[in-house]
Parts: C-alpha cells; structure tokens; sequence
C-alpha cells in the first residue's frame, strides 16, 4: 500500500470509491490543463499540487496535527481566516466541485440543492475527500438557506461552529458580526488551546493581506491587453488559495507574477490579439470545477477576470493592520468581511453589480458571462437586476446556468460561441 494509501485509510476514508475518483481526476485534470503550451513554468507548483490533491496537502495537515494543531473546515468566504490562524489553527477550504460528490449528498439533501451543497455534504458522508476527513471543525455560515440546512446534517459527527451572518450592513448588522466574530474568537482558542492575542491577530491579519496583496497582483496582470495567463491557470490558483499553506501560496504567486509580469513587458499573450475578453460572475467555482473556462477558452476567448468567491471576492480589500487592541482588530476585520463582500445573500445588495460595472470597465472586458449554479435562488434572482444593469451600461452580458455534470456542455459551448460572435460583430 503506498503512502497515500495508507494515510487515506487511516482517515477512515472509503478507499475503493475514492480510487475512481483518483483514476477519472488526471484525465479531466490534463484535457484543461495540459493541452495548451502557453501556461507560465511557474505554474508547475500549482500542477504539482492539483496532481496530487488528495495527497500532498493532506498528508501536511495529518503531520501538523500530530503535532497538536487543529484544523478547521471553512466554507465561505465570510469566515475570517485571520482568526484561525491568530489561535495557531490551520484553515482548510472544503467546498466541494465534482459532479462524483453530488449522488451521495442526494441521498440526504433534496434533490433541487445546488451542486456545491450536495457535493460538499456527498464529500463527508461518502468518506472520499480527506480534508472533510482530517477537519477537527467545521465552520459554517448563515448565507444561504441550503447551507444553513446542510451543516445540521455535515455536523452531526464533526463539531460544527455557524457563524450567524446578517443579511444587511447597517450599523447593527456590522455590531451583530463583530459580536460573532468574538465568538468564533472565542470557539476556536478553546479548541486549539492557544486564544488569539493582540500580537497573533496582526500577524495574521498582515499574512493574510499579503496573501491578498499576491492575488490582487495576479488579477493587475490580467487587466492587460497581452493577457499573460489563461483563466484557467489563473481559476486553478485561486481554487489551491482557499487550502494551502497561506505565506507558500503568497510565494508562489508572486513567484508566477514574476514570470507574468515578464510576459507583460515583452508583449506576450496567451490569447489572440481578436480573442474576446470575458469577466465571469456569480456563483463561487470550487475545485475541480474548470467547466465554464475551459468551454470559453477552447471556445477562442480569454477570461480576465472573475467577479465570484473564487475571484475577487476572495482578495478584495485588505484588512487594517497594526491595530491598538483586540477590539479594534475585531473591528477592522467586520470592515473588511461584512462590509465588503458583496454576497448575493444581502438584501438589498446593489455593491455587487456595481463591483461588475467597475470590473468589466477596468478589465476592458467584450461581454459578461453571469454564471450560476442551479438550484442557487439567491444568484439567480439577483442575475435579473445583475444582467438588467449591465445591459443599461451596454455591457454585452449571458446569463447560463449549469450544474456539475458534462451532459449540458455541449449546450453551453453553443451559447457561449453564438455569445461570442455576437459580441465580435
Ligand atoms: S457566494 Fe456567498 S455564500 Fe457562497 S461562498 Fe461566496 S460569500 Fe459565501
Ligand atoms: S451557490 Fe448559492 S445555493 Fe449554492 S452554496 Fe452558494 S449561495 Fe448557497
């Protein structure tokens, strides 16, 4: 049994199972990644890392608890990372974006649930994803009502801590979350044995910005009119950020920015000087979920940007640094997640389309592609105000909606392609 193996068994993990999903991965992994010579060589340490998903990184996190350190599970960008790390806690993203994931999360969940829900509940309750396996926490959030639900059942058997996010951002919404945020203070130095200090929360909060400060240089490089990286690559490291060691994730990407920023100043591009550029909003696109860019590029377009949680929603805005006390740190972070996310899940929510409009002007973007999940309300009904907007600023926009499996593909690609040559003309 190789090591891999025997750390999956150990996790309690359903090895037969497991193994076709690691047989189907490499296949739907190189038809998206390895099929174009253009990617930057500094992307071979995100390669490295997808290659080896379920192994590399896990088998990290197995050796730091050993060691007595406690993993916690997020699923949602509102859950501030900041306080894990200021408790020495180690944060892993799990939410889930393979279609293998979903039957599974069926057998519990209704059926009209949106895929990222029933494939993150299918990952824990079919014991064939490790990080669900490895977590000592899970930390959920009151966004949307097929989460809410959901970590009722994923929580079960894992301690699971919610965080009660308010739908608003008036001036009691932002108390409300800074009070939750105590809590969760609270929760997860109880857990690791070591609470947050004044010291430990501004170390944290500087790691986390400049792992922001990283991605927000991937994402300036795109703007350009040589656009140096595909979506692809650039969707792939964002999906690594949400679990991997946040200072080597921040190396690497200025390790690949290095590289672009070379490409930008001897006009390199990845794309065609006619490709259409594209900004991508809506839903969050979890790994290994490449459907959409992978349609749209092999489709002669370039994705520039992503106005989504696996975008820049993830990075935006940084958190004040070198704060006086814990309560001011607790503050600077409810600025940063509460007051700057711009979630479907608020009402009334009219940042985001704004966020868009200023994106697509700034990516100098050909057309929008709005993209959600199925059986996802909050995205779908605000892509009416969404696309209504966009279309009032002339900015070409297509709504799609799709889920994880390939049977629509060939549907969406002629949408996309008959999108494509509309904005071309
Ligand atoms: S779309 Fe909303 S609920 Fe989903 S991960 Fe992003 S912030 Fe959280
Ligand atoms: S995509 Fe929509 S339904 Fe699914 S988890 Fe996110 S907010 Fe909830």
């Amino acid at each position: 049994m190789d090591k891999n193996h025997q750390m999956w068994q150990d996790l309690g993990m359903d090895l037969e199972t497991h193994d076709q999903l690691c047989e189907a991965l490499p296949a739907a992994f190189g038809d998206v990644f390895l099929t174009s010579n253009d990617s930057p060589d500094t992307m071979d340490y995100f390669y490295a890392v997808a290659a080896d998903i379920h192994g590399l990184r896990p088998a990290e996190l197995v050796e730091e608890q050993k060691k007595g350190r406690k993993i916690f599970g997020t699923f949602c960008v509102f859950v501030p990372d900041e306080v894990i790390l200021a408790s020495d806690g180690i944060v892993t993203g799990l939410c889930g974006g393979s279609q293998f994931w979903v039957p599974e999360g069926e057998t519990v969940l209704p059926a009209n649930t949106c895929p990222l829900i029933k494939a993150s509940v299918g990952a824990r309750l079919g014991r064939t994803c490790p990080f669900f396996r490895i977590a000592d926490m899970f930390v959920g959030e009151t966004t949307c009502d097929g989460k809410k639900k959901a970590y009722e059942i994923l929580g079960e058997d894992v301690p699971m801590h919610i965080m009660h996010l308010p739908h608003g951002k008036r001036p009691q919404d932002m108390q409300a979350w800074s009070d939750e945020i105590r809590l969760f203070m609270d929760q997860a130095g109880e857990l690791t044995g070591k609470p947050a200090t004044l010291e430990t929360l501004n170390d944290s909060i500087r790691i986390m910005n400049e792992k922001r400060r990283a991605l927000a240089r991937l994402y300036e490089c795109r703007k350009n009119e040589n656009v140096p990286i595909s979506g692809r690559d650039a969707l792939l490291i964002m999906q690594i950020a949400f679990f991997d060691d946040p200072e080597r994730l921040t190396a690497q990407v200025n390790r690949v920015c290095d590289e672009l920023e070379q490409r930008i100043a001897d006009g390199k591009s990845v794309a065609a000087k006619d490709a259409p550029r594209i900004l991508i909003t809506g839903t969050p696109l979890a790994v290994p979920n490449w459907k959409i860019h992978n349609i749209i590029e092999s489709s002669g377009a370039v994705v520039v940007c992503e106005e989504n949680c696996t975008g820049t929603r993830y990075f935006t805005h940084e958190v004040a640094e070198d704060n006086k006390s814990v309560e001011e740190a607790i503050d600077a972070l409810t600025d940063r997640y509460l007051g700057n996310i711009n979630c479907a899940c608020f009402t009334p929510n009219p940042g985001r389309a704004d966020d868009i409009v200023r994106l697509a002007k700034e990516y100098d973007v050909d057309g929008v592609i709005d993209l959600n999940l199925k059986f996802c309300n909050l995205y779908d009904t605000e892509g009416y105000l969404v696309e209504r907007r966009l279309s009032d600023e002339g900015i070409p926009v297509l709504g799609l909606e799709t889920d994880y499996t390939d049977s629509d593909a060939e549907q969406l690609r002629t949408r996309v392609e008959a999108f494509l040559e509309m904005i071309a003309d």
